[in-house]
């Protein structure tokens, strides 16, 4: 039998708080009960806001936890030449296309359709969906742009892809912690628009780099928050066009901070640092969390 396979991701773009301690735990508990595998990523590929300070902090935090996982680890940053080269398969392929439009453009633009009365659509975190105007630009045009320099990110063209897949995609979902039994959820990519895939200077974005990463470690099973559950539906869109295998999912609770809200990553007394100042043990952080 093959060993379940499992991985815990963070982004050393800020501290590790109760949500991340619980998430990383879960996977480790999870791992044990299984005899599978526990994998550690760090999902660094934003080199402006991931530092090595805040890399090293976190490891340290997570050995503190006692949390033990499989060497050696994968820094994304280290793979770029990886996630390019897949990036120009979906180039290639059409499935891609230049986005140019600043913030402030999309602003203006979705301010003066809804001016006229039109309720610009948005995906499910909220954020507008990324108008279409740069799908029809001619490839001379795009090229002009590129040639000077002009800012853009490249997005996955979803409707093209979902009609190049032809039929419904769905995911696997474990209905609770004992990961016992699946149900099957219906992956609706288009929710979230033209999603970006990479950048002029960073050939990959989170959704490409995690699903690239999780086929190329063997992750069998994604252990995550909650807050990533409909994001899955892109992920399972750009595994069905990269000829990847899907892992199942379980999205786990969220640990909400005192005023019921998600925990961020700013120094506030969830952080781990913190509770270790203050004399917290490892068992308390469990205890804490549920576990
Ligand atoms: N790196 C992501 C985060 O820190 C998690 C990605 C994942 O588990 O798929 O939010």
């Amino acid at each position: 039998m093959t060993l379940l396979t499992f991985r815990f991701a963070p982004s050393p773009n800020g501290e590790l708080h109760l949500g991340h301690a619980y998430s990383a735990l879960l996977n480790q508990k999870l791992a044990k009960a299984s005899g599978g595998r526990l994998l550690l990523r760090i999902e660094d590929i934003d080199t402006a806001r991931c530092t090595p300070h805040f890399e090293a902090a976190m490891l340290a935090d997570l050995k503190w936890l006692g949390l033990g996982w499989e060497e050696p680890v994968r820094r994304q940053s280290e793979h770029f030449p990886e996630y390019e080269a897949v990036l120009d398969r979906l180039i290639r392929e059409e499935l891609v296309y230049p986005a140019f439009m600043s913030r402030g453009e999309i602003r203006a633009f979705i301010a003066d359709s809804e001016r006229r009365g039109r309720d610009w659509p948005r995906d499910p975190d909220g954020v507008p969906l990324y108008p279409p105007a740069d799908k029809a630009l001619p490839m001379q045009e795009r090229r002009r742009r590129i040639a000077e320099n002009a800012p853009f990110a490249w997005r996955l063209d979803v409707g093209a892809a979902m009609a190049r897949l032809g039929n419904e995609l769905s995911w696997a979902e474990f209905t609770d912690e004992t990961l016992s039994t699946t149900r099957s959820v219906e992956a609706r990519p288009l929710d979230w628009g033209d999603v970006i895939v990479a950048r002029r200077d960073i050939p990959t974005s989170y959704h490409l780099a995690v699903v690239m990463d999780d086929a190329l470690q063997g992750v069998s099973h994604v252990v995550r928050g909650q807050d990533l559950f409909s994001a899955t539906g892109v992920q399972r869109l750009l595994q069905e066009l990269l000829d990847l295998p899907p892992p199942a999912y379980f999205h786990h609770r969220l640990i909400l901070g005192p005023d019921g809200r998600k925990l961020s990553k700013s120094f506030g007394d969830t952080g781990l640092a913190a509770l270790r100042a203050a004399g917290a043990s490892p068992d308390d952080v469990r205890r804490m969390v549920g576990l």
